[in-house]
């Protein structure tokens, strides 16, 4: 982790600004580097059912590296069951979410049977940022969030977001999206002071720590979908418990949080514009809290994936009655 005061500057950064960051970055130590190739696509391309696709939608390149932007398709969208949506590896330091996904496709690649349900999985949106464990992505630093927009926010920007928007609008609509996420120590450490200082303001005070537990984020919705939406955000908290603590704070980065739940309302909450809501009845966004799961990093990780997917599975249950 490099000391975010080496880049004191604050506002709009000028390319070489851009530039300094993406050195510090690679110039720290080689071993602290994930292997994309191994833990994800390697992986991936070993997946042979005949019920499950892997396509690549794209490929970057980030300095000196190339990319293969991968996802994979379990079951057959168009054949009137439900559809999940599942995104990993928004945020690169957030690695839970990537391997949760890998292990869902190897899961459902066991079975001989089709799927009741159709999942496409995005495993890891940004792999340069995976690789490197970073928060933001390698083109301009940008910092991409959960509030994906095309074109208006800095995930809308990235170009290799671009690409996985177009994909999503060209697919059928999902009954659920699940955008995994982790709150992890480097966010207060090191991103939140990393933001301050590149574009000012001041962190709020719960801001300045995590919250006490797994937490959900979702938007409010029209009054038919409420009750399936609370349904589903209780059964993924419940199942949740079986592996983390659900937090107990009232707010959550300045934002109130009833019962593990972050309710968005408004326009003004990047995750209430997502262009997800256009696709998916029902989108959240998962948030585990790793450093209170475990004292040493390697099962950490693994706690911090069950959480995951125990999110996934709840969701799961939820739309399996209605097969
Ligand atoms: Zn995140």
């Amino acid at each position: 982790m490099f000391d975010p005061d080496c880049f004191a500057k604050s506002g709009k950064w000028a390319p070489e600004d851009t530039r300094k960051w993406q050195d510090a970055v690679l110039s720290q130590p080689a071993d602290s580097r994930r292997d994309y190739e191994a833990n994800v696509v390697s992986r991936l391309q070993k997946l042979d059912s005949n019920h499950i696709s892997l396509t690549t939608y794209r490929t970057s390149q980030s300095g000196d590296e190339k990319f293969d932007h991968l996802f994979v398709t379990i079951g057959d969208l168009g054949n009137g069951n439900p559809n999940i949506l599942l995104i990993g590896g928004v945020h690169g330091n957030e690695p839970s979410g990537v391997e949760a996904c890998v292990r869902i496709a190897e899961q459902f690649n066991e079975s001989a049977d089709p799927p009741d349900i159709n999942i496409v999985i995005f495993p890891c949106l940004f792999p340069w940022s995976y690789v490197h464990n970073q928060r933001w992505v390698y083109e301009d630093a940008l910092d991409p969030n959960r509030h994906m927009i095309v074109g208006g926010s800095d995930f809308g920007r990235v170009s290799t977001a671009e690409s996985f928007m177009f994909e999503i609008a060209d697919m059928p609509p999902f009954a659920i999206a699940l955008d995994f996420h982790e709150t992890n120590d480097s966010d207060i450490k090191l991103w939140r002071k990393m933001r301050t200082k590149r574009y000012g303001g001041k962190s709020n005070g719960d801001g300045n720590r995590n919250p006490n537990g797994f937490h959900l984020m979702a938007s409010e919705c029209p009054d038919t979908l409420k009750e399936e939406r609370k349904k589903i955000a209780q059964k993924i908290l419940s199942n949740v418990a079986q592996h983390s603590r659900i937090t107990t704070c009232a707010s959550v980065t300045g934002y109130p949080c009833k019962v593990g739940t972050v309710w968005a309302s408004g326009d003004k909450r990047g995750f209430t514009r997502t262009f997800l809501n256009s696709y998916a009845n029902h989108v959240f966004v998962t948030e585990v809290v790793p450093e209170l799961l475990a004292a040493n990093e390697e099962e950490m990780f693994e706690k911090a994936v069950q959480c995951q997917l125990a999110a996934f599975e709840a969701a799961l249950d939820h739309l399996r009655p209605a097969v």
